[in-house]
């Protein structure tokens, strides 16, 4: 009987398909099949949020859409995506990139491209933020890929190194899941901020000045951020939930979004509740998400410029590589996101002067491949 042929995971049957030995730097035809790739599927999945609004769209979001700068955009965006995809079959041997990219061009264009009609239907009770996520893509992307490219630490880490695909089902899944995500995080914190809200502390916030407010707020979300990080370390039920985080053995800013689902909606739970009982205004509080939703995929990042004196201050990317590193010396440290301080603090701040870790990731074990997979992970019995 021949050996069974083992299973390819899907990261591994992608290169199969897309990848070749053949050179990948400036004229190979491979930087400009990704980009037509990437191009068309984010053309397509426009034009299904512009045919699906109401299952595709996030209703916050719908009605402020310029309409006829994003039906634009879509159409350059195509555009570019089918001529990048051309050049990569005209310099490629292998010709799978630019394939995919023109048949996932050729999809947006038999939906309708930017031109699609929207229909006029009611709202869906049900829907996933698609539009989130392709918002999200397009700024994160066009913020870090070039950021990580021109100061990488790891100079032969690669987009797709290893786990780049479930990385990226986190990313997918942490935007379109917005729906979930309002119910399960800002419902009860909103709720429960109201029982427990402090009118004392409310009037003195309300008096300070808007920055002060927003400094504040950074302190009492990265102290209440700190508190429940630490616990998600410290308790084992909790950590079988939190090493999933710890499982990227490369970072960069895809990284920062592997977080299981009971992490998230616990962390970002109780960091809002915290908010709300304090009573900063809705300004600062948008201000300080805004913020976080930056810097959490900063200090992830594949990237490394030192910052001297501020690195004490303000947490970069060095200190929470630190956090996710692989060396016994680095056990729970540097629990904090924004400011290094309150690891001080609490003596639990690990900065080894000029040294960055040798490697990420869990000690003992290695997770499974894939969101879905990994989701399931901490309930097994051995996890
Ligand atoms: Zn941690
Ligand atoms: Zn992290």
């Amino acid at each position: 009987m021949p050996p069974p042929t083992p299973r390819l995971s899907a990261e591994q049957w992608l290169a199969r398909v897309f990848a070749d030995a053949a050179p990948r730097h400036v004229g190979t035809g491979w930087i400009s099949g990704i980009l037509g790739i990437v191009l068309g599927l984010l053309a397509l999945l426009a034009v299904l949020c512009l045919n699906f609004p109401q299952y595709l769209t996030l209703p916050e979001l719908r009605s402020r859409y310029p309409l006829d700068l994003v039906r634009l955009a879509i159409d350059v965006g195509l555009l570019a995506g089918m001529a990048l995809s051309g050049l990569s079959l005209l310099l490629r041997r292998k010709k799978a990139l630019g394939v995919a990219g023109l048949a996932l061009a050729g999809a947006a264009l038999a939906l309708g491209a930017g031109g699609a009609e929207i229909p006029r239907v009611g709202e869906a009770r049900i829907y996933l933020a698609l539009d989130w996520f392709v918002l999200g893509v397009i700024t994160t992307a066009a913020l870090f890929v070039p950021l990580e490219r021109a100061f990488p630490l790891r100079r032969g880490q690669g987009v797709f190194r290893r786990g780049w695909l479930t990385d990226t089902q986190y990313f997918f899944a942490s935007h379109v899941l917005a729906q979930v995500m309002s119910v399960a995080v800002l419902a009860p914190a909103v709720a429960l901020g109201a029982v427990l809200a402090l009118p004392q502390a409310q009037a003195a916030v309300e008096g300070l000045p808007w920055l002060v407010q927003w400094a504040m707020c950074v302190l009492v979300a990265d102290l209440a951020q700190y508190g429940v990080h630490r616990a998600f370390h410290a308790v084992p039920l909790l950590w079988r939930f939190h090493k999933v985080h710890h499982s990227v053995e490369a970072m960069d800013w895809l990284a920062g979004s592997r977080l299981h689902l009971v992490d998230v909606i616990v962390t970002r739970g109780l960091v809002l509740l915290a908010l709300l009982v304090a009573g900063f205004a809705e300004s600062v509080v948008y201000a300080y998400l805004a913020l976080v939703s930056f810097h959490a995929v900063f200090i992830h990042a594949n990237f490394a410029p030192r910052w001297g004196w501020l690195e004490r201050w303000v947490a970069m990317p060095r200190f929470h590589h630190w956090h996710h590193a692989r060396e016994a010396e680095a056990r729970d440290v540097n629990f904090a996101v924004h400011l290094p301080m309150i690891d001080r603090w609490f003596g639990t701040c690990h900065m080894p002067e000029g040294r960055w870790p040798e490697g990420y990731g869990l000690a003992d074990e290695r997770a499974p491949e894939g969101w879905a997979r990994q989701l399931v992970w901490p309930l097994r019995r051995r996890a």
